[in-house]
């Protein structure tokens, strides 16, 4: 079993990453897709008159601040748009996909942060109603029901709170929990990079494997939110996960070239 995390940035080719995947289901691999929207939200946000506000926490990591409007449109946009269009794309090429929320069977649960403190040029603010969270806990029983019955499970933020909220959280960080839980050989980071570079700028830059005890060398490379899905890495191999790919999505064979090395390893 492999679990795949396609981003939300531009550039992503869905069509590529949907028929590889569909190749890949129908040669006998069991898979868990998870994806992103971030790129269309903000679209979405713009034309709606709510423009994203991403704020940066004083660890120096960036989310979106997720308000109780903020959030609907997040669903809107996750739940809906883009997680329907990729169980369309899989259906369409007979692989028999559903899609659902961390909400859905409670699949990703955990501790919503509802106040955040933030640095704003240079000065730290308190931002509260947040609709964020910490998933802590994986709850596999609708994944297996799923797998067993020989269904493709599409999943998408947001997760549940303790208390029942929705709650968004990191896409990537939520795949890697997933892959911990279900003891994954290999978490796939499909995005609209080749994967980590030593500098964004040139993709020549290309850092191909990474020894996960030197991970701390090579992870100052990655910024903005490339470090989230670092830290995902990190906390996938930490929990058992062999090797973690982050690779191109932008490809005609996304998957399959990250299942034959392409990208950065780290294992
Ligand atoms: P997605 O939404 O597809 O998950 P993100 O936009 O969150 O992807 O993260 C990918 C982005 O991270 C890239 O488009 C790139 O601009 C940025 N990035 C920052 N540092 C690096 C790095 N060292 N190598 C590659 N990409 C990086």
């Amino acid at each position: 079993m492999i679990v795949i995390k396609v981003g939300g940035s531009l550039g992503i080719n869905y069509d590529a990453v949907c028929a590889d995947l569909a190749s890949i289901v129908k040669a006998g691999q069991k898979a868990i897709l998870v994806h992103g929207g971030s790129a269309e939200t903000n679209r979405i946000s713009e034309r709606l008159g709510k423009p994203p506000r991403m704020v940066t926490s004083v660890s120096g990591y960036e989310s979106r601040y997720t308000d109780r409007e903020t959030l609907e449109i997040f669903e809107m946009v996750y739940c809906g748009k883009m997680n329907k269009g990729i169980v369309e794309r899989l259906q369409r090429h007979g692989v028999n996909a559903v899609g659902l929320s961390g909400l859905d069977g409670r699949i990703w649960e955990g501790i919503r942060k509802a106040t955040i403190t933030i640095l704003e040029a240079g000065k730290k603010k308190v931002l509260r109603d947040d609709f964020t969270g910490k998933i802590e806990k994986v709850n596999l029983k609708l994944i297996h029901l799923l797998l067993n019955g020989g269904f493709t499970p599409v999943l998408t933020p947001p997760a549940i709170s303790y208390d029942g909220e929705a709650m968004n959280v990191d896409g990537d960080r939520a795949a890697a929990m997933l892959a911990s839980a279900l003891k994954v050989e290999k978490l796939i980071i499909l995005s609209n990079v080749p994967g980590l570079l030593r500098e964004i700028q040139d993709e020549r830059s290309l850092i191909p494997e990474i020894p996960f005890q030197r991970i701390e060398e090579f992870a100052g490379f990655a910024k903005g939110r490339m470090k989230k899905k670092v830290l995902g890495a990190v906390e996938a191999i930490r929990e058992g996960v062999k090797e973690v790919v982050f690779a191109d999505a932008r490809t005609a064979l996304p998957i399959t070239e990250a299942l034959a090395g392409k990208g950065t390893v780290i294992h």
